[in-house]
């Protein structure tokens, strides 16, 4: 297809002069991908606009279920979040920002860690047993998903310790899962920081 320059009405790609209005179209260039999309009619584009929409959304809203119900996503997301910050990897020369830009960093991480990464997975989450489940019970955890109103999630982490006959004991605060969450990914921040300057001074002492 050759749109002319002159009235804008498409020729055919053999045509020389345009068979509208006579303009010359040699130096008209073919245009397939512009007559391709042009020859979609608008119902089309709203279906194509109504799915792109949907899907967007239902990636959104599947990621958000997936983070905060499975337990493990959101922590190896972090991790990867966390190599890249703290520049363990790709492997950035070690800096020294003082010690108040590094609490702020560090600080970010695991308020990061904190909020998202409730569900923790099944290393994370030994300390939460360890601390707070009385000898012979056993942490389990659990979620409970409500929505209130029609577009709101609300997904509450439940941490229960349960006995050996299964009946659950103790009931766990999240704040004090979110407390040693906080502490986990600071720390897991100055190991980051550690594995960096370790990998740095290896490689260049060879
Ligand atoms: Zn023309």
């Amino acid at each position: 297809m050759k749109t002319c320059t002159h009235c804008h009405k498409d020729n055919p790609d053999d045509f020389n002069y345009c068979r509208y209005c006579g303009a010359d179209l040699t130096y008209v260039s073919v245009n397939k991908v512009k007559s391709f999309w042009k020859k979609i009619p608008a119902w089309a584009w709203i279906i194509i606009i109504v799915a792109a929409v949907a899907g967007i959304l239902f990636a959104l809203i599947g990621s958000f279920i997936a983070v905060t119900t499975i337990e493990g996503i959101a922590s190896i997301v972090l991790l990867v979040l966390g190599i890249i910050g703290f520049g363990v990897a790709p492997l950035r020369k070690p800096e020294n920002p003082g010690s108040f830009t590094r609490a702020i960093g560090l600080s970010f991480f695991a308020l990061m860690g904190a909020t998202v990464d409730q569900p923790g997975n099944i290393i994370y989450n030994q300390p939460v047993e360890i601390c707070f489940c009385d000898q012979g019970t056993s942490l389990n955890r659990d979620e409970n998903i409500s929505n209130p109103m029609p577009g709101t999630t609300i997904v509450q982490q439940d941490f229960t310790c349960f006995d050996e006959m299964g009946n659950p004991v103790k009931s766990i605060n999240m704040f004090a899962v979110l407390g040693i969450r906080f502490l986990e990914y600071v720390l897991l921040g100055y190991l980051l920081i550690a594995i960096r300057s370790l990998i740095w001074k290896l490689r260049n002492n060879t």
